[in-house]
């Protein structure tokens, strides 16, 4: 990454994993994380849990996050929770278009667009998922597919808006398969969503963008990939249910 113009986020993915019951013990074990200076580290979490992650954390620098929220800010949507909710809980970043929102439940880009409008009318950063099949990958349209993914997430935000938000890329068949991108290919990938958010924005706001990435990031292929300088911290799913993982990859930062 290039420490010149973006700080480096670790986020934490911990999906449908971990009770309110058990949150406080990880929480505590995942406290050493924040000793990392120029990182943001930042726990999303399952709704439920967020009081309870948010209390083990007040003394630290580290960020809680939700992993969804709906796109309208209030109203009639049973078992929803919006991106106000997430905020009064003291969410500071919500995942928005994860793959696996966009596959099992029916997540499109217009969704998806309309759940970052709604994170950043919160007070919210949303850190926004893109990334391509294995089949696209195999067909050669991985830039393609990003780019409409991208286009859309930030269609009808201003600059100022433009600022809150982060991206990361995480190609769907890396995601919890044990299989990584290389270094070099992810920073590919990541050097393309900043030349299409240049587009839109210009150069000095696609470049203070923060894009991490995500797919089976460990602590053992952390230090390649986040050497590389368009690759600014990762989403860490599996990872980062082990403490001891997860503070090796926000060291890797360093
Ligand atoms: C994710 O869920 O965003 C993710 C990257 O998962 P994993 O690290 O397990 O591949």
């Amino acid at each position: 990454m290039d420490r010149r113009y973006r700080k480096a986020i670790i986020a934490a993915n911990w999906k449908m994993n971990i009770n309110p019951s058990e949150a406080k013990k990880l929480t505590t074990a995942m406290l050493k994380c924040s000793s990392a200076k120029d990182t943001s580290v930042v726990l999303c979490v399952p709704a439920i849990d967020l009081t309870i992650v948010k209390r083990v954390l007040r003394q630290s620098r580290i960020a809680v996050g939700g992993q969804n929220c709906h796109y309208e800010d209030t109203g009639a949507f049973t078992g929803e929770v919006s991106a106000q909710m997430l905020y009064d809980a003291g969410a500071k970043y919500v995942i928005i278009g994860h793959s696996e929102r966009r596959s099992m439940f029916g997540e499109t880009d217009e969704i998806v667009r309309k759940k970052v409008a709604a994170a950043i009318r919160a007070g919210l950063r949303p850190i926004i998922c893109v990334g391509e099949t294995e089949e696209q990958r195999e067909m050669g349209i991985t830039e393609e597919q990003i780019r409409i993914q991208v286009k859309s997430a930030v269609y009808g935000l201003d600059a100022d808006d433009f600022r809150k938000v982060v991206f990361a890329y995480e190609p769907v068949w890396a995601i919890g398969t044990g299989k990584t991108a290389t270094p070099e290919d992810a920073n590919e990938v990541c050097k393309a969503i900043r030349a299409c958010l240049r587009e839109k924005y210009g150069a000095r706001p696609s470049r203070g963008t923060s894009i991490l990435y995500g797919g089976s990031m460990n602590e053992e292929n952390a230090p390649a990939l986040l050497a590389m300088p368009h690759i600014d911290g990762g989403l860490i799913g599996g990872a980062s249910l082990k403490p001891e993982a997860f503070a090796a990859i926000v060291a890797a930062t360093k």
